[in-house]
């Protein structure tokens, strides 16, 4: 593995970096956070920088499978604003990646051009109310009427719903007793009648609206079935291929953006705080944990890029994707507390400073995308531990 850089990688982070700098000032930031919305045009904006097709093959537009790049642009975005990365991810991640990995031809030709220039975003409907971890058990119920799809039920937490312009659904689409056999993911448009959205507030991640959606007799076009025919009832194993392995590493990679945007400010905030006589970065347990968190912030740089790599790469990465996703989310909560309360003191702590929204934003990364439970039950079941 090359822990180099290379010349691509770091042209990205300066293209993001020059991109920052003149569309996100922190009054826009700060907007998006007070109304928990980031506006549209900004994944135009991102989709015309060329990233948005970083898991697109170049036969349709996109960039080809260059997975390390895309962790490194959720990285830089979210050192800015999780809602930026969040935006990006409904069209590179949810939607690019899903339909590259997925889609039939004519879902490819249909919804990929939208995705690559941002025009158009996908949010991610697995959760239900009743439904987290065990997923196999999703009750949203889909029947098929000749050429068409009915679906009926409920998702919950899907972040980016009420701005979205399709949710890749997972449904129950046969007998409840076959379980992993009976499930189907459908492309729903969410101007579909019979589709309610309505928002549930959270504590952080503002800007990436967190929803509840109902499905009411919505009806679909069969070619809305991702894979189409060999796709229904199918898609447990859609769900278990690469994109999933993705699908880890993302999380990994914003919470690592959170963490650096963190330390960089606590970095900074010790070097202008005078107590004592001297700036506090003399001091030396504020030098001790300043030290701590940069060892980790690379502990977790390292795992990501290893984990990225082998993906990159179609090696075995089961093992690593989980590890970096329960290392990197959980030291990452470390890191940010750690800057709030032994750096930063009262100025952690108080509404409009960027601490207090990274504390807020970091708590999510364990919780999303497989908890650090599963995680754990996934490195133990993959490195055969037997279990009695
Ligand atoms: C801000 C936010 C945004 C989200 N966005 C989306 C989204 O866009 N799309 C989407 O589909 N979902 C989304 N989610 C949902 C998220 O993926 C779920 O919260 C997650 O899958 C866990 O489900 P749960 O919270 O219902 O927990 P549960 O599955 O009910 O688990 C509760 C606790 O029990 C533990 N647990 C459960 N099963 C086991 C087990 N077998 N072994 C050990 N421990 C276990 C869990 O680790 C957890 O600590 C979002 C959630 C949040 C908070």
């Amino acid at each position: 593995m090359d822990f180099q850089e290379s010349e691509d990688i770091l042209a990205i982070r300066d293209t993001l970096s020059r991109f920052i700098a003149r569309e996100c000032p922190d009054s826009a930031i700060q907007q998006w956070e007070a109304q928990d919305t980031i506006p549209r045009e900004m994944s135009v904006k991102l989709g015309k920088l060329g990233f948005s097709g970083l898991c697109v093959p170049e036969e349709y537009g996109g960039l080809g499978r260059n997975v390390i790049a895309m962790t490194v642009v959720l990285e830089e975005l979210t050192r800015c604003s999780i809602a930026l990365s969040a935006i990006y991810n409904m069209s590179a991640g949810y939607g690019g990646l899903n339909i590259s990995e997925s889609g039939t031809e004519e879902q490819k030709k249909r919804l990929l051009p939208g995705l690559l220039t941002g025009e158009i975003l996908f949010a991610y409907g697995l959760s239900e109310p009743d439904v987290g971890a065990d997923l196999a058990n999703v009750k949203t119920r889909a029947e098929r009427k000749g050429d068409r799809v009915i679906v009926n039920g409920s998702k919950r937490w899907t972040s980016g719903a009420d701005v979205a312009d399709y949710i890749y659904t997972l449904v129950r689409s046969g007998p409840v007793e076959a379980k992993r056999k009976n499930l189907s993911f459908l492309i729903i448009p969410t101007n579909s009648k019979g589709l309610t959205i309505t928002r549930i507030p959270v504590m952080g991640a503002h800007g990436s609206s967190t929803n509840d959606v109902q499905f009411q007799d919505v009806e679909i076009p069969f070619e809305n079935v991702v894979q189409g025919e060999a796709g229904w009832n199918n898609a447990w194993n859609i769900l278990a291929g690469p994109a999933l392995e993705i699908e880890k590493l993302s999380p990994s990679a914003i919470a690592l953006g959170q963490a650096e945007a963190a330390v960089a400010e606590a970095w900074a905030y010790s070097q202008q705080r005078v107590q004592g006589g001297k700036r506090i970065c003399g001091h030396q347990a504020v030098r001790h944990v300043l030290s701590d968190v940069q060892t980790k912030l690379q502990a977790c740089r390292l795992m990501l890029r290893h984990a990225a790599s082998l993906v990159e790469n179609r090696q075995p990465s089961a093992v690593a994707t989980s590890m970096a996703k329960l290392f990197i989310t959980e030291n990452a909560k470390e890191i940010v507390l750690a800057c709030q309360q032994y750096v930063m003191g009262a100025y952690g702590y108080a509404h409009g400073f960027n601490m207090e929204r990274y504390v807020r934003d970091v708590l999510v990364g364990p919780i999303i995308g497989g908890s650090t439970a599963i995680q754990r039950n996934n490195i133990a079941n993959l490195m055969k531990l037997p279990k009695e």
